[in-house]
């Protein structure tokens, strides 16, 4: 990111202490470090809202397991394209935090990012027909193209055996598998990117404001 010091400077007032306003103080004093930037959170801390880790389910969104971002059409087919644009957002988080941990803002990535297969499961006829037609119109991108798709009992048995048990065998069931999908603290991560900002010349965080 080409850092602009030619720019005057400018007074930010950003509302929240949560993982957009981490994200968005770092942007801008990445742009211009000249910018001084007031953050102001109304509880005693930040990342204590959405952003914690126990008040969000943590995954990272990349439409590998979330069926709601390939609407089916009237006419049956499925719309991808929300699909694709979620999960090109997500990589350049991705390329955004590596940024970020390549110049050394942070050092445990671990702490915030880890891999972990995202699994979408199904039952009955017409989601079973959903989700391969989903499979099918998915897997030709190049972002979903470690999908894997199965409606074999015994290799969902081997994907995920507690949601196989106890199940009965004439059920209809399927799965789709992608092996790099993460899981995302991003409680972890917005107070990572805070003690960076607050590191910062003209960065100011205001808690209980
Ligand atoms: C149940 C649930 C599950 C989710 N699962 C996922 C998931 O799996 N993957 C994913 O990517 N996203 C998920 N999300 C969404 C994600 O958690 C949010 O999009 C993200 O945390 C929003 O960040 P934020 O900074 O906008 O909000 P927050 O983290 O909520 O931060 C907003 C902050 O603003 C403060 N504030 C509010 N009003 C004021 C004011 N007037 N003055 C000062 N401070 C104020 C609040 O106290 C809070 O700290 C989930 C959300 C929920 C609720």
């Amino acid at each position: 990111m080409d850092k602009i010091n030619t720019r005057p400077n400018k007074h930010i007032s950003l509302i929240g202490g949560g993982i957009m306003s981490a994200t968005l103080g770092i942007l801008l004093k990445e742009l211009n470090p000249n910018f001084t930037i007031t953050i102001y959170e109304r509880l005693n801390e930040v990342a204590a809202e959405s952003s914690d880790a126990w008040n969000n389910a943590g995954t990272g969104h990349s439409a590998f397991c979330e069926l709601n971002y390939t609407p089916q059409k009237e006419d049956g087919c499925l719309d991808i394209k929300k699909a694709i644009k979620i999960a090109s957002s997500f990589e350049l988080s991705k390329s955004f935090w590596a940024y970020l941990v390549k110049q050394q803002y942070f050092d445990k990535p671990e702490s915030f990012i880890n891999n972990i297969p995202h699994i979408s499961f199904v039952w009955g006829d017409d989601d079973v027909a959903f989700l391969k037609n989903r499979f099918e119109a998915l897997k030709k991108h190049p972002l979903f193209a470690d999908m894997i798709y199965s409606d074999d009992v015994s290799e969902l048995m081997q994907w995920m055996p507690l949601v196989m048990q106890h199940r009965l065998s004439n059920e209809k069931i399927a799965a789709t598998k992608v092996d790099i999908g993460t899981d995302v603290n991003f409680g972890n991560l917005t107070r990572s990117l805070f003690t960076h900002l607050t590191s910062l010349d003209g960065i100011e965080l205001l808690l209980n404001h």
